[in-house]
């Protein structure tokens, strides 16, 4: 049959073991193209090109 806690996890238990809970920096890669900080595995936001030369967004110049 279904769970039904028997005691109630307290503020503090429940925040200390939420102290592990941690948000992870972004991977930062260089684009090959612009040589721009980019995000790894990630479309160059600033040239839109992926995996050297493989241009596959286009980009709207300022
Ligand atoms: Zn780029």
């Amino acid at each position: 049959m279904g769970a039904c806690p028997k005691n109630r996890v307290s503020k503090l238990r429940g925040r200390k073991r939420r102290t592990h809970y941690k948000a992870t920096v972004p991977t930062l890669a260089k684009c090959t193209q612009c040589f721009q900080t980019k995000l790894a595995h990630r479309v160059c936001p600033s040239c839109g090109h992926y995996n050297r030369g493989l241009k596959v967004l286009e980009v709207a110049e300022a």
